[in-house]
């Protein structure tokens, strides 16, 4: 097992990443695996800072919610899509999304 190795902080990059997904909140909706695609940088990359972004109170989050039970996932700082439903088990998580 080796450490993916630590890539030092470029401030312009992360200010252009965060820009750009604020501006494709503010048209619409999207989940994780959209954005990541529509600013080409991975998820983990995208959910730092989603979660960032959450903190400071720019963005909200749609909750994620089973597909079968309807159970929805309340938790606040819950960014990531949840695992399976707490409630009946279910693997058929609809992915929480973000919005300005
Ligand atoms: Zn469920």
């Amino acid at each position: 097992m080796t450490k993916p190795p630590h890539q030092p902080t470029d401030h312009a990059r992360t200010e252009t990443i965060r820009q750009h997904i604020l501006r494709l909140l503010s048209d619409t909706e999207y989940s994780i695996g959209e954005l990541s695609k529509s600013i080409q940088q991975s998820e983990k990359i995208v959910l730092e800072h989603l979660q960032e972004l959450q903190k400071t109170g720019k963005i909200q989050i749609i909750p994620a919610e089973c597909l079968d039970c309807g159970f929805v996932f309340e938790e606040r700082n819950r960014v990531k899509k949840p695992g399976k439903c707490p409630k009946c088990k279910s693997l058929r998580i609809a992915e929480p999304l973000y919005q300005l």
